[in-house]
């Protein structure tokens, strides 16, 4: 399949998506107040303990996302994340991936994604940080998703953005039509001049690259005049501007400004009267425009 040209519309077109990584802040109380000591930025060491009693409502910004994006009549991916890296003491590097993981049975997570079904939310998955070099654990993830929340899962973000030559294949023989983790984790815009969705094998498998992720936005000095360049980029060239804002990383405190982002960007998108849909219908309308 061809994607991107004629056939699909003119007008500039957004995705908007969110990696679930946590949904509650636990070891963070005391590796935050720690990093921030060695610093020497004592009140920001003194906000985090201060601010323990919020471990369950401050990673978990389910409702004020899809509030929002019912404020705006638009729609979303959520992209969940099945990770089984084991707790071991002797490996600090881990200690991020195995303390930080969340079940995917948990009663919040399968009620919130009862109400993305019912109000047209997409539900995909966040391949685990082993998964994009290891075909068995991406099909058992998929198929743990599609169990938990009663549903086929087709689009997948791996987590840490992980890829190498052999990911797009993993996932396409785990059943996936498309992935979307093409992108930079260091700054905003289209990796390695790839703006339009394309198929890397030629066939149905598609890749929507990702445009900007909420910590490099928030991060990049010029983020309003990049974000026109990316714009006119993406109009140019038939490109999907696919935004991707962690669910964890809302709250105002603990992330100054991301929220705030994320709602300007939308009345940006929307002041230009951009097209909002889910990465499924983008899919589906490339598929049936192109074959
Ligand atoms: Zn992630």
């Amino acid at each position: 399949m061809d994607c991107g040209g004629k056939g699909f519309s003119e007008v500039i077109k957004v995705a908007l998506t969110h990696d679930v990584d946590r949904i509650d802040k636990i070891y963070q109380y005391l590796q935050y107040p720690l990093t921030s000591l060695l610093r020497g930025n004592f009140g920001r060491a003194w906000y985090h303990l201060s601010t323990v009693s919020k471990w369950k409502t401050v990673y978990w910004n389910f409702e004020k996302l899809t509030e929002l994006e019912d404020k705006y009549g638009v729609r979303s991916t959520f992209f969940y994340l099945i990770e089984t890296i084991p707790f071991d003491l002797f490996k600090p590097s881990e200690w991020n991936l195995a303390l930080g993981r969340y079940d995917i049975r948990d009663k919040r997570i399968l009620t919130a994604i009862e109400t993305l079904k019912k109000g047209g939310w997409e539900i995909g998955l966040h391949g685990s940080y082993n998964s994009y070099k290891d075909l068995n654990l991406l099909k058992w993830e998929k198929k743990t998703l599609e169990e938990a929340a009663g549903l086929e899962v087709t689009g997948i973000r791996q987590h840490y953005l992980n890829m190498n030559n052999d990911t797009w294949q993993i996932q396409k023989d785990a059943g996936f039509l498309y992935d979307t983790t093409l992108g930079y984790n260091n700054t905003i815009g289209f990796m390695d001049g790839k703006v339009a969705p394309f198929s890397p094998f030629n066939d149905h498998f598609v890749e929507f690259p990702m445009t900007m992720m909420d910590f490099c936005f928030n991060a990049e000095k010029d983020k309003w005049k990049l974000t026109e360049k990316i714009t006119s980029q993406a109009e140019e060239n038939d490109g999907i501007i696919v935004l991707n804002w962690h669910p964890d990383n809302l709250d105002e405190g603990d992330f100054p400004g991301f929220f705030r982002d994320y709602e300007n960007l939308i009345q940006f998108y929307k002041e230009k009267g951009a097209r909002f849909d889910t990465l499924k219908n983008y899919y589906a309308e490339l598929k049936t425009s192109k074959i």
